[in-house]
């Protein structure tokens, strides 16, 4: 039996509560309320609702140019850079970012892996012996899911993508795809496909948001580097008003994949509560794919991050959930269990 001391941030509302977290044979016991000397805060591991870690090879390389010349299959600098790279070279790069991920609280990221079942196999491998998950949503034809854990298109007017939706139906595994990034023609089409996860969904409108919730579709919002591409900003007010939406940090060239940040940002651009931004990072992207984490409850896994709320940074704190999105960052994590 292992027990944590601290202000657990506890349940789907994230309240405050001074006590300890018991955790038995790697699940949460039970969550105690007493008097504790300790200043550490307990949250929830993240889950990173979307990653693309293959372009971690290609660091800041994109930056200034345009989502196609970005980041569009099939020429764009990203995958000119993916196919210009070595097995060895991008499995090594994608492990360090995982690694980066799992010392500052991620627990697991929904990852859209691109070069089919070699490129889910190089992601398989990069995470071994890791402590993160990654949720590999793979590409190109149908046969991926012998190794991938779900589909992941690129958008409705990039190919037509009816046979690999049908494939991840018969294997029972999700199909996500990229809709309303650069502009809403996508967004139709994308939705008619029965999707299990949206991904960005900028461009939204009404009827869209309708739609969706309709058919609880969960999202996926990227606010970061929809800012870096420059292709506007997500309604993530109107979406949280109809669905699931869950946090992502997008590629790994535009964006360090830090959950910090990306909350950050989010809770200080967008008309979005503290406890809202936190539960995108950690509970939605969980439920969004029925992962065993990002709540900390009994039953649950015990996964969760434990911050110093005596570091310089946040010592002194009003409001912890307030501290943990807006305030906190990677210098404050004092552990990671999971
Ligand atoms: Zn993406």
């Amino acid at each position: 039996m292992q027990q944590y001391e601290g202000t657990i941030l506890s349940g789907e509302s994230f309240d405050p509560i001074q006590g300890r977290v018991i955790v038995e044979d790697g699940r949460i016991e039970s969550i105690e309320r007493t008097e504790t000397t300790s200043s550490d805060i307990i949250l929830p591991t993240f889950v990173n609702a979307h990653t693309h870690l293959g372009d971690s090879v290609a660091k800041e390389a994109a930056v200034g140019l345009s989502l196609e010349e970005a980041v569009a299959p099939p020429d764009s600098l990203k995958h000119r850079r993916l196919r210009g790279a070595d097995r060895k070279e991008l499995v090594t790069a994608m492990r360090r970012s995982l690694r980066f991920m799992e010392q500052t609280g991620t627990a697991a990221c929904l990852d859209f892996r691109e070069s089919g079942v070699e490129g889910a196999r190089a992601l398989r491998e990069a995470s071994q012996e890791l402590d993160i998950d990654p949720f590999i949503f793979g590409s190109e034809e149908s046969s991926v899911l012998d190794v991938a854990d779900g589909f992941g298109a690129s958008g409705a007017n990039d190919d037509d993508f009816t046979r690999q939706r049908a494939a991840a139906l018969e294997a029972g595994v999700p199909f996500a795809i990229h809709a309303g990034e650069p502009d809403a023609t996508d967004i139709h089409p994308a939705i008619e496909l029965d999707p299990d996860l949206l991904i960005h969904m900028v461009h939204a409108e009404q009827d869209h948001l309708e739609r969706v919730a309709d058919r609880s579709i969960p999202v996926a919002v990227c606010p970061r580097a929809n800012t870096v591409l420059d292709v506007g900003k997500p309604p993530i007010r109107e979406l949280v008003d109809h669905t699931t939406v869950g946090l992502g940090t997008d590629n790994v060239m535009l964006n360090s994949p830090s959950m910090f940040r990306e909350m950050a940002y989010t809770a200080k651009e967008f008309d979005v509560t503290a406890r809202e931004v936190l539960r995108m990072a950690t509970t939605a992207g969980a439920d969004i794919v029925g992962l065993d984490c990002g709540v900390i409850e009994p039953g649950r896994r015990g996964a969760f991050t434990i911050l110093d709320g005596a570091s310089d940074n946040l010592a002194g704190v009003v409001d912890p959930v307030r501290a943990v999105v807006r305030r906190a960052t990677e210098r404050d994590v004092k552990r990671v269990v999971v």
